[in-house]
């Protein structure tokens, strides 16, 4: 009985998404961002490099057992570009709605263009990037249309490169219990799962239950694949997802569903000892306050203990941020903690998994300038300690 109450306040909140819906149809619909053929990648200090240009250096120095890996962050429909960010910054001042938008949509096409071009050049060169991974804060609010534009610019592979997505705080924290009966991370996290199943063939760490309409799907929504090289399949790089950071916990209700997202450490840890023969790179949306010092310590703990190789973490969150933000030792070895960059920075993260892949030697910081043109920098990531 209560089930079926339930499910008619269910009904009813549909009608008011339907009504959402219509109050933001003046915002134009987002129309897909074409990659242009040419772009220039540049080397930040270009002495360093005896005058050749990125991609003649990356054609001739890159194996074919090397792969390429993208890392960005924050497409956060609608939000504003950083102030640092020129060309973005000065398309508009004032604090309108209509400027955000602005901003929000000229950087995520100078992103898309720099990274579908750079995709598109190193495919060229016979080392196409092998997918795309969102650091999080995908959408702004978990609104439709903010979804909406995030699905028609970033979902489309390019030239085949798919792109794999984690959730922040902007998806899945920010916006619960304060949106109408949580339509909207009810809608982050309903995507997040659909879009794993259907484009990626993944499902991420969670169970479901159901009771007539209403459904619990409850789990840490966790997720990894392997990378693997072309010429030794058993060679991989193994990615981990942990969405907004590995201790985040938080129930929510949705009229028709509930969502428990339980801490990623239980799994993570299984993950990794199922995993012990591939070096590991882990992924997740904010490395802050929010994610404390004694949590910290319990997944240091977890990453330490399991004998696995555990080549770098990747975060986003802080817009203008990019590069190596701190270092752990980890069983004598360095692991560099690292921003992956963000869209509303226009930076991004490039990595080349090199020789054995067991340690960082090719891994470059990009910026787009919106003037197609893109600014590289090699990265210096050590790779001993004590
Ligand atoms: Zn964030
Ligand atoms: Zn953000």
């Amino acid at each position: 009985m209560c089930r079926v109450r339930v499910a008619l306040v269910g009904l009813i909140s549909i009608h008011f998404a339907a009504i959402c819906s219509a109050i933001t149809e003046r915002i134009p619909v987002e129309q897909p961002i074409e990659i242009p053929l040419s772009h220039e990648f540049a080397w930040k200090d270009s002495k360093s490099v005896a005058n050749q240009s990125f991609l003649n250096a990356e054609s001739s120095a890159a194996k074919a057992s090397d792969f390429y890996q993208i890392f960005t962050g924050d497409t956060q429909y609608y939000f504003p570009c950083t102030p640092e960010n020129d060309e973005c910054a000065k398309l508009c001042n004032e604090q309108s709605k209509e400027c955000v938008i602005k901003q929000a949509r000229y950087s995520n096409k100078v992103q898309r263009q720099s990274i579908g071009s750079l995709i598109k050049q190193l495919a060229a060169v016979g080392h196409k990037p092998r997918s795309i991974i969102i650091n999080g804060d995908l959408t702004d609010y978990g609104h439709p249309e903010e979804l909406n534009a995030f699905k028609v610019q970033w979902e489309q592979p390019i030239d085949g490169v798919r792109m794999f997505p984690g959730l922040g705080n902007h998806d899945i924290q920010n916006n619960i219990e304060d949106c109408a009966m949580n339509h909207c991370g009810n809608r982050m996290m309903r995507y997040f799962i659909s879009y794993l199943g259907k484009e990626l063939n993944i499902r991420a760490d969670y169970r479901q239950t159901n009771d007539f309409l209403f459904a619990e799907y409850q789990g840490s929504f966790a997720y990894s694949w392997n990378e693997c090289s072309s010429t030794n399949s058993s060679q991989c790089v193994h990615f981990v997802q942990l969405n907004n950071h590995p201790t985040y916990e938080r129930s929510f209700e949705f009229p028709i569903a509930k969502w428990i997202i339980n801490s990623t450490l239980e799994w993570l840890s299984d993950d990794l000892a199922a995993n012990v023969d591939h070096p590991v790179v882990i992924n997740f949306h904010r490395y802050d306050e929010d994610f404390p010092q004694p949590d910290r310590l319990a997944f240091r703990d977890v990453i330490s203990n399991q004998g696995s190789h555990i080549l770098a973490i990747v975060f986003a969150h802080f817009h203008s941020s990019i590069g190596v933000k701190d270092n752990w030792c980890i069983n004598g070895r360095n692991v560099p903690l690292m921003f992956s960059g963000s869209v509303p920075g226009n930076n991004y993260l490039l990595i080349r998994f090199a020789d054995d892949y067991r340690s960082l030697a090719n891994v470059y910081s990009l910026h787009a300038t919106g003037s197609n043109q893109t600014i590289v920098t090699r990265l210096n990531i050590a790779t001993s300690c004590s």
